[in-house]
């Protein structure tokens, strides 16, 4: 594939030419990006030939891990039949299995899919639906988000205005008066002595409070990840989904379950909102673990109350939401193949069974003194830095982040460093054996962090 080009000339070329996302702007053109050449199970290859474990799962989406030649097989096969065709004219065989499934898959009335090109336009998508709402409700102006601190929804302009992390907004413009964010709902971040059920309360109090300062005739819908999984896997108290879905309902407030990572397995349920948090939202985006990262692929899915209150009094208007990529045949086969192996594989049984190990893995770090937090739920899991101050976040010069990812790059394993944490997702499936390799690789690493750190 590459046609004889040396290292040493594609890494020119990647200098020169690419540009990648996230990119550190002042120094693009002198980072050193890992050049990856194969993969198998949830272990990837680089040019030297030099093996890692896939820590992060790709970026939270390879479910099913590396290397499966009966997707590749799938993939090729509609390659041939059919590679592609309008979304707007025309439909395909694929994709209206793809919706029927995702509508048997999903909780209660979620039965209305629409396909998108990932997950940011799949948020994009869920927006642009509150706002249709609305407008054939006749209430134009029911169109402000609330969304949360530290919540990630996408990079493109509508999903980025809701995403709640400041450094993602740097030198970029954002519509800032269509949003409203909550604080942190992280309950390691509550004060000294405040109980977990207290915080809850006062993150439920945050929501109320903010719905009668900006007026409930204001708010379309509420954005929320069940898990804030790029924020640092913040998983809000027990009993906040419920809660904050019936203040939702209470305002005719659509809630929007962002549930971009933990759809498809992560938690070992098809989708997490209602199988491990309890709730029925009114929309869930999902991407990601769709296709396990095989092909880009998003769903919108939208329930059956949503959609009734769609169509207002003007008979003849188009939901003009699109692309071009909508419902790719290719991508709904390979959507279609990463679901029939989940099935037959009985992946989801297998990740809430390993679920237990990991989780005692992760919580088992507490020795090291430089970690603060452990938190973790399914195959997610964080490792924050002790903050030098109590109360405080481990401060950005510490560079536990930066660290941590060099020590384990060094030692075959792939982490995701944010500043002062670490997170991790590995393929659904990973054994217990390679759950132990990949910890005992983590707590060498964390043995040279801490000596660096002293
Ligand atoms: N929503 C959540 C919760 C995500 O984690 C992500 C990506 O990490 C997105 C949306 C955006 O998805 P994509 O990068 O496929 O556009």
């Amino acid at each position: 594939m590459t046609n004889g080009t040396s290292p040493d000339l594609l890494n020119e070329w990647d200098r020169n030419h690419q540009i990648h996302p996230w990119a550190a702007m002042d120094a693009w053109q002198e980072s050193d990006y890992h050049p990856i050449e194969s993969a198998e199970g949830i272990y990837l290859w680089d040019a030297d030939g030099k093996r890692y474990i896939d820590g992060p799962g790709g970026m939270w989406c390879v479910n099913i891990g590396y290397g499966r030649k009966d997707m590749a097989a799938a993939i090729a096969e509609q390659v041939i039949r059919l590679p592609y065709t309008s979304p707007w004219t025309t439909t395909t065989d694929p994709s209206t299995i793809l919706a029927k499934k995702i509508a048997d898959l999903a909780p209660g009335d979620l039965n209305n899919v629409f396909f998108t090109t990932g997950g940011s336009t799949a948020v994009d998508t869920a927006l642009r639906t509150m706002h249709f709402m609305n407008n054939a409700l006749g209430r134009p102006d029911k169109k402000i988000v609330i969304a949360r601190e530290k919540g990630y929804h996408g990079s493109t302009y509508l999903a980025s205005t809701v995403t709640g992390k400041e450094r993602d907004k740097s030198r970029f413009d954002v519509e800032k008066r269509l949003v409203r964010f909550l604080p942190d709902v992280n309950p390691y971040k509550r004060p000294d002595g405040m109980s977990v059920e207290d915080w809850c309360d006062a993150k439920v109090a945050d929501l109320e409070d903010m719905i009668a300062e900006v007026g409930p005739d204001k708010i379309g819908a509420f954005i929320a990840e069940p898990i804030l999984c790029s924020g640092g896997v913040i998983i809000p108290p027990e009993g906040y989904h419920k809660r904050t879905l019936e203040i939702c309902r209470k305002h005719d407030i659509l809630y929007i379950s962002d549930e971009v990572v933990t759809a498809f397995g992560r938690l070992g349920h098809w989708f997490a909102s209602e199988d491990v948090f309890g709730i029925v939202p009114d929309i869930i985006t999902c991407a990601k673990g769709l296709t396990s990262g095989y092909l880009p692929l998003g769903a919108c899915i939208i329930s059956d109350s949503v959609m009734e209150r769609m169509t207002g009094p003007d008979e003849n208007v188009l939901f003009s939401n699109g692309y071009t990529y909508s419902a790719h045949p290719v991508c709904c086969v390979a959507a279609l193949k990463n679901i029939e192996i989940m099935e037959e594989e009985r992946i989801l049984e297998h990740t809430r069974a390993i679920t237990p190990h990991f989780q005692s893995r992760l919580h088992a770090l507490e020795k090291f003194p430089i970690v603060g937090d452990l938190r973790g739920m399914g195959l997610l899991g964080c490792i924050e830095g002790r903050p030098d101050t109590p109360g405080t976040s481990l401060a950005a010069e510490r560079k536990l982040g930066a660290l941590l990812d060099e020590a384990c790059d060094k030692r075959g394993l792939l982490v995701r460093p944010l500043i002062n944490m670490a997170v991790f997702s590995p393929p659904l499936i990973i054994t217990e054996a390679q759950v132990d390799e990949m910890f005992v690789l983590l707590e060498d690493a964390l043995e040279e962090v801490t000596a660096q750190m002293a």
